[in-house]
């Protein structure tokens, strides 16, 4: 079911980003990699590490009007004091309930809260909103996969639901942009715009709930069964609001996911990695992409600063990473770069170096306009895929879903800006630098 909330579904067959047309990959790739898919989900496609200074919150409302979502209990708690809403005794209670209405029912309007007294009710009108992303654009691909195209605080921001068979995956941003410059990756083509505070990051769960028709939350029965970190941006580099936003995502009394079923992606930033295991506890992906240093420093520009030895050594040290939750690698296949024989043993043999308990994504890599690289072909992806399962390790090939309205890994970018060659290669080398 869709609620009307300003949303308005485009079922679109061919691609428009922002009102520009461009056809002809879909095609392609349903010839190329329709039938031949093993699994039907797309990949399971990401402080103090930050390399660029970026403001952390969006501008404030207009209305002056504090947003309740992404508070913790506590803050909502404290936001009631703070505004003559509740006494230290009534505080607790009285954020509880908000919370589970805000989180459990999906209430946006105070005056459906009807266990709080009218009174209150009306305070908490005048000082506060429980907000939601704007939708700027919706687009449903042919494959059923849906694109949303949100804004708040003056920015543009992507996410992406996938429906499956047996799950429901919403691949949610982190930032808006990206500092890194993974070659490629269409989003890796923006500016860091800046990062997305929690109540942006957990507002994109609460439009897919609105947009599925899935308040209250019930245990049973949902469409909305997983989240991946994979949107636009890196996830570590954006550490304290990602965490933040988890925290409520997995929040039993709200929208109750559980860590199990949340995966965070990351282009390897080594640093950060241990607090993830940490304090999120979420299941772990690693976007490895080559097995060499000569060609992941070409694609994951990352690696020339946390080398892929690192790297794994953070892998094994992953808190919470064991056979029962395997750590996924994901490994874009762009022909003639990274998809020989060699490359698929070598990855085999690193893996098996630091005993990880790992299973392998194989993402045929989703084309986007100006991009340098092509395809691998999908035979050599099978070869590919074969050899690592007879090393032992899981390799499925994953199909790319919602390719048509570049919706598949890769393809997020908020804005229509066409850049050429020169200007791709001097904001690689801008982004490079200021790592
Ligand atoms: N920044 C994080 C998460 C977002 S990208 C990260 O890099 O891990 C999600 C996944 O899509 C990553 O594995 C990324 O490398 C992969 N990806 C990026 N561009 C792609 C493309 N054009 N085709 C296929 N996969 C792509
Ligand atoms: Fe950023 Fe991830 Fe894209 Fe790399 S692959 S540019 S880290 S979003």
């Amino acid at each position: 079911m869709i609620l009307p909330l300003r949303l308005v579904v485009k079922p679109t067959d061919s691609l428009t980003i922002v009102g520009r047309k461009w056809a002809g990959f879909e095609q392609q790739a349903a010839l190329r990699y329709g039938r031949r898919t093993m699994e039907n989900l797309m990949t399971i496609p990401g402080g103090p590490a930050e390399p660029v200074p970026v403001p952390r919150d969006s501008a404030p409302r207009a209305d002056g009007r504090v947003d309740l979502v992404g508070l913790s209990r506590p803050d909502i708690a404290a936001a009631l004091l703070a505004a003559g809403l509740a006494d230290a005794r009534q505080a607790k209670m009285r954020a509880r309930q908000i919370w589970s209405w805000i989180y459990n029912r999906g209430a946006t309007d105070f005056a459906q809260m009807t266990d709080l007294s009218k009174p209150l009710r009306e305070g908490l009108e005048a000082q506060f909103v429980v907000g939601r992303p704007e939708v700027v654009e919706a687009h449903v691909s042919t494959d059923g996969t849906r694109k949303w195209l949100l804004r708040s605080g003056g920015e543009e921001y992507e996410m992406v639901f996938i429906p499956d068979a047996d799950r429901g995956t919403l691949c949610v941003s982190s930032q808006v942009g990206c500092t890194l410059n993974c070659r490629f990756c269409f989003t890796g083509t923006m500016k860091l715009v800046r990062n997305l505070t929690p109540a942006e990051i957990v507002g994109q769960v609460m439009l897919a709930r609105d947009a599925l028709g899935e308040w209250p939350t019930q245990p049973e029965g949902r469409l909305l069964t997983n989240i991946v970190m994979m949107g636009m941006g890196e996830p570590l580099y954006n550490f304290d609001a990602v965490r933040d936003a988890l925290k409520i995502v997995m929040d039993g009394d709200g929208l109750a996911l559980s860590k199990r079923r949340i995966t965070l992606s990351t282009s390897g930033v080594v640093p950060m990695m241990a607090r993830a295991g940490e304090e999120i506890g979420v299941n772990l992906a690693v976007s490895l992409h080559a097995v060499t240093k000569e060609v992941r420093d070409e694609i994951v520009p990352l690696n020339r600063k946390y080398g892929i030895y690192e790297l794994l050594e953070a892998c094994a040290a992953y808190p919470g990473a064991n056979n029962a939750r395997r750590i996924t690698f994901e490994y874009v296949m762009l022909k003639d770069k990274n998809d020989r024989d060699e490359d698929a043993h070598e990855l085999v043999r690193l893996i098996r170096l630091y005993n990880l308990p790992a299973k392998v994504n194989l993402i045929p890599w989703n084309p986007w306009p100006g991009a340098q690289y092509e395809t691998s072909d999908p035979a050599q992806v099978q070869r590919f895929s074969d050899i690592v399962y007879r090393g032992g390790i899981s390799a499925p090939v994953r199909r790319p879903r919602g390719r048509d309205i570049m919706a598949a890994c890769g393809q997020l970018k908020s804005s229509s800006e066409k850049l050429s060659r020169a200007e791709l290669d001097r904001r690689a080398e801008e982004k490079q630098a200021a790592l």
